[in-house]
């Protein structure tokens, strides 16, 4: 229940604890080590679970400082989703040193975000359609990202983002993890899953 008993990074067990973050949330018991084992992972969480944590830390005990690549790529519906989660992101992994975490989304100009994404990131934190954007301007290299994230899966299915989502897939190495969650559990998401994810752990709550 205690995050110190979880086989993380010492600078993440920091962040932590500067953050007072002690146990762990339900959703947090229940993914986290099969996430830090590598499995993919179907979770049913709803906001304010804890979930972003959940991810967020099964995300960062994987990054390597160098080199300075994308190595994990979360989807959100919403830029203002996406922020979020990359202030989040930012938060946990202020003791990892140097660490870059880039949100892109639509809405805005893109230069601005090819510029950022120019100079380097570990985590790319977006919304489908501007992340297939950058990737078919050749502007997102994806070639090193072994970690891929669905946040509130069901709400991009709803706004139509499907084809983004699976174009947005094929740009992934074939060996990768996919971590997916989704605050319900219609039947296009276990499509989706069938689709995306190999033997994915479940959890739901
Ligand atoms: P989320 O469900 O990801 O939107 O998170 C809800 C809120 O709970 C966020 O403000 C997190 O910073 C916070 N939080 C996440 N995990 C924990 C934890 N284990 N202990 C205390 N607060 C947490």
């Amino acid at each position: 229940q205690l995050f110190s008993q979880l086989p993380l990074k010492p600078e993440l067990k920091s962040s932590l604890e500067r953050l007072e973050y002690q146990r762990m949330t339900p959703i947090q018991q229940q993914s986290l080590p099969a996430m830090l084992e590598g499995h993919d992972m179907l979770a049913q969480a709803q906001t304010g679970s804890g979930k972003t944590a959940a991810f967020g830390l099964a995300l960062l005990n994987a990054i390597h400082i160098e080199p300075r690549e994308v190595q994990a790529l979360v989807l959100c519906p919403t830029r203002e989703l996406a922020e979020q989660v990359s202030e989040e992101l930012r938060r946990l992994g202020r003791s990892l040193a140097n660490l870059r975490v880039l949100a892109v989304y639509g809405g805005e100009a893109i230069g601005p975000q090819i510029k950022s994404l120019q100079s380097g990131a570990h985590i790319v934190v977006g919304t489908p359609g501007r992340v297939q954007d950058l990737l078919s301007k050749r502007k997102l290299d994806l070639s090193l990202c072994h970690q891929f994230v669905l946040d509130e899966a069901d709400r991009m299915l709803d706004m139509g983002f499907r084809d983004e989502i699976i174009a947005v897939s094929e740009h992934l190495p074939v060996q990768h993890q996919t971590l997916l969650f989704s605050a319900t559990y219609p039947q296009d998401i276990e499509k989706i899953s069938a689709r995306l994810q190999h033997q994915p752990k479940r959890v739901r709550l």
